[in-house]
């Protein structure tokens, strides 16, 4: 079984993982469009703040890492910018097609701001 991940944050980092450790034979490829996966949104306060000095201590799993340790193919700098469920494959920014059996959506989210009086003046 090939399963295809969409993101690598959180999520998509978590998901590729557990599923290793649940499925010894599948094919697990995680698909991120930036060049880093695994980087520790949660930290991003510290890091700006200063507390955390070096960049590198954000990125907690770098593509070789899941290839050594979870023969998870990990491809950065890969945006999947459509999807075709009938012959269930994603095409990537760089047009390559991407075949999968399971496909996992981990893109994140966007913020929602509630609509309250006054919102909109805010700077
Ligand atoms: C400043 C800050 C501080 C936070 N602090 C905490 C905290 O203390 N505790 C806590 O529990 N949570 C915290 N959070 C929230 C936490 O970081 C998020 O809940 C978590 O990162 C969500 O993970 P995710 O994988 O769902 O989404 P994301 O982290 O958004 O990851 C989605 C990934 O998908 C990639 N992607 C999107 N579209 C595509 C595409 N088409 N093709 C390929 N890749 C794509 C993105 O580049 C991204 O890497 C914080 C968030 C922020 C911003």
């Amino acid at each position: 079984m090939k399963v295809v991940i969409v993101g690598g944050g959180a999520a998509g980092a978590s998901c590729a993982t557990r599923l290793r450790r649940l499925d010894e034979k599948a094919e697990i490829m995680l698909l991120e469009k930036t060049a880093e996966h695994s980087v520790s949104t949660c930290g991003l306060p510290y890091y700006v703040g200063g507390v955390v000095e070096d960049r590198a201590d954000m990125i907690s799993a770098t593509p070789l890492m899941f290839d050594k340790f979870f023969n998870i193919d990990v491809r950065t700098n890969t945006e999947v910018v459509s999807i075709d469920r009938k012959n269930k494959s994603v095409l990537t920014d760089t047009n390559e097609q991407i075949k999968y059996d399971k496909l996992v959506l981990a893109t994140g989210s966007r913020v929602v701001l509630p609509k309250i009086n006054g919102m909109e003046n805010l700077p």
